[in-house]
């Protein structure tokens, strides 16, 4: 068996996504740009994704920019809101992935921007009385908290936390990276001022990604040069990511019921077989309380053991491909900032096993089994 949970790091593209995307690799080829028939053809395509996206999450066309992938999506609403509005206060959290916290470091570096983190108690949960607490003395503040960790998948009210933004005239931006595709997001429920999305996250290919920017928020370009993406992002459009994305997401909400209930059937499959099968495992952050964590990610941490450091090698010559942190960090626990803020024992092992719907209970069991034997092997 060749087994694969490491979704929260990518996922299989569908192949209806692809279906989707072929004929804008192979037939309409034309510059999105030009003001001839080929071009124009391929222009309608971006257009029509764009509003497929914008319906999805209950936007305006206009509100969505496509960029290369979430990370630059980040950038963009971190760098474009803080430089354009000259703001002063940054309001991050140490569990943020690197897509956030380093631009935000970078401006307090280059741009005398004040950063605070918020407190998170030791499984992760955010203490939002300690954001009024910094809102109140600094209202002028661009406020980045993410909806849910890649790591921990500790799931984020990201609708408590946007009012209480609003309450304070501060922007909200939110990295939807690992929600996008798999929880049903409305930008009229929720007062966000961006969030973003990046479509490998969701069966939809690799490098291209989106940012909803709230209308009347203005920000300058990340990227200068032509005039697409309304001058708001230079460089010729990638078509078939485009085109590739809006299928994807239309795909993710179309079954999301149906997905969700499927994965967390196997994420509840895989707690009670590992508690069963090794003594001693515990889950980091808030990763086994449903609802209170992403149904796709489940953060298992092991009890110490000096051959903790090849589990990841054990299990992927036994052809099952996971994660020991985040897939942007490598090696397991050491190169974990999200871990080491929760004050995690680096003596622990820890392996996430994120799940698509393309995962089967079976898969889970072969998993649990040969994590088990060597768990068993490693500390008889
Ligand atoms: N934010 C989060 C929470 C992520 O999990 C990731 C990727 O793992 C990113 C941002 C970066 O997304 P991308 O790979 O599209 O740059």
């Amino acid at each position: 068996m060749n087994v694969y949970f490491d979704n929260a790091a990518t996922t299989p593209l569908d192949p209806e996504v692809l279906d989707a995307m072929l004929p804008f690799l192979q037939n309409h080829y034309g510059n999105p740009s030009s003001i001839h028939g080929h071009g124009r053809k391929v222009r309608a395509a971006i257009e029509n994704a764009r509003k497929t996206i914008a319906h999805l999450i209950n936007a305006a066309p206009a509100e969505i920019v496509f960029t290369s992938c979430g990370t630059e999506a980040d950038n963009y609403a971190a760098f474009g809101s803080v430089r354009t509005l000259s703001l002063q206060h940054g309001i991050t959290s140490k569990l943020e992935h690197h897509a956030v916290l380093h631009p935000m470091q970078a401006l307090a570096k280059a741009d005398d921007l004040e950063l605070s983190y918020l407190r998170h108690d030791e499984q992760g949960r955010f203490d939002l009385e300690h954001l009024e607490e910094l809102l109140v003395s600094s209202p002028r503040t661009f406020v980045s908290l993410m909806h849910a960790n890649n790591e921990i998948g500790n799931l984020n009210d990201i609708a408590a936390i946007s009012e209480i933004c609003r309450q304070h005239q501060a922007v909200f931006h939110t990295d939807t990276v690992q929600t996008m595709g798999h929880y049903k997001h409305d930008v009229q429920q929720v007062p966000v001022d961006f969030l973003v999305g990046s479509a490998h996250k969701f069966h939809g290919p690799k490098g291209i990604g989106f940012l909803y920017r709230r209308s009347g928020q203005t920000v300058d370009a990340l990227i200068y040069g032509g005039s697409q993406e309304r001058n708001q992002r230079a460089g010729t459009e990638n078509v078939y990511g485009i085109v590739g994305m809006a299928k994807a997401l239309e795909i993710a909400c179309r079954g999301m019921a149906e997905h969700q209930q499927h994965i967390q059937g196997l994420k509840d499959r895989f707690i009670t077989k590992l508690q069963a099968d090794i003594e001693g495992v515990a889950f980091n952050g808030t990763s086994a309380e449903t609802g209170q964590s992403l149904y796709t990610v489940l953060s298992v941490s092991l009890p110490p053991s000096e051959l903790n450091e090849m589990l990841l090698f054990n299990l992927d010559i036994n052809h099952i491909s996971v994660s020991g942190g985040s897939a942007c960090t490598s090696g397991a626990n050491a190169g974990s900032h999200v871990l080491s803020a929760l004050g995690c024992d680096p003596d622990r092992g820890t392996i996430r096993f994120s799940m698509s719907k393309y995962n089967t209970a079976e898969e889970v069991d072969y998993a649990v089994e040969h994590l088990a034997k060597m768990y068993r092997k490693v500390t008889a």
